[in-house]
């Protein structure tokens, strides 16, 4: 494939992977170690509010296509369950920056922490690392390169893909298709 071909198969992709501007992301995350990582994955469940109940992996959700179809809006549903990419930019949660959890929309289970969010410059909400066992994984062949699909390990949608041009120390870049979460603010407001 021509550079010009593989540019239009870039442009006319579902969910192109758009560069990011790396200095943007570097600046936010500047300095951070793999062991300030880890304490960000260990400690999630601080950025729950006071008292609240979530869902664990260990308690899958299995619905039939209708019963997706009747829980989920028309856009959750064809990105969770027909693995749909929503429009980049179209997510209110691209601007999200207070404190809290992202959570699946299909089935509650926390899979980001607030702290876990970068500015990627994509259009989708970003992530550098994940809240332990949120996610499985999978390439998928989509595009015209391998990509690493990845879906809610407790009800099984579709999330989004992972990339390995993230800010360090991760380098991962998780693009999540903004219908796919819910955002739990920490201070209990809706
Ligand atoms: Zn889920």
């Amino acid at each position: 494939m021509d550079r010009r071909r593989f540019l239009l198969a870039l442009t006319t992709a579902p969910l192109a992977s758009i560069p990011f501007v790396p200095f943007v992301a570097h600046a936010q995350t500047k300095g951070r170690t793999m062991k300030d990582i880890d304490a960000l994955q260990k400690n999630w469940k601080t950025f729950l509010p006071a008292g609240a109940t979530v869902p664990t992996a260990a308690e899958p959700l299995k619905l039939s296509k209708d019963e997706w179809k009747k829980r989920l809006p028309p856009q959750s549903y064809n990105v969770l369950r027909d693995e749909g990419t929503e429009r980049a930019g179209s997510s209110p949660l691209n601007d999200e920056k207070r404190a809290g959890i992202y959570a699946c929309a299909g089935c509650g289970l926390p899979v980001f922490t607030s702290e876990m969010k970068f500015e990627s410059g994509t259009g989708w909400p970003s992530f550098f690392t994940t809240i332990p066992g949120a996610f499985e994984q999978k390439k998928d062949f989509y595009l015209v390169f391998p990509r690493t699909e990845y879906h809610c390990k407790r009800c099984g949608g579709h999330h989004g893909h992972v990339f390995d041009d993230g800010p360090p120390p991760t380098n991962q870049r998780w693009c999540n298709n903004g219908v796919s979460l819910k955002f739990i603010p920490k201070d209990g407001t809706a």
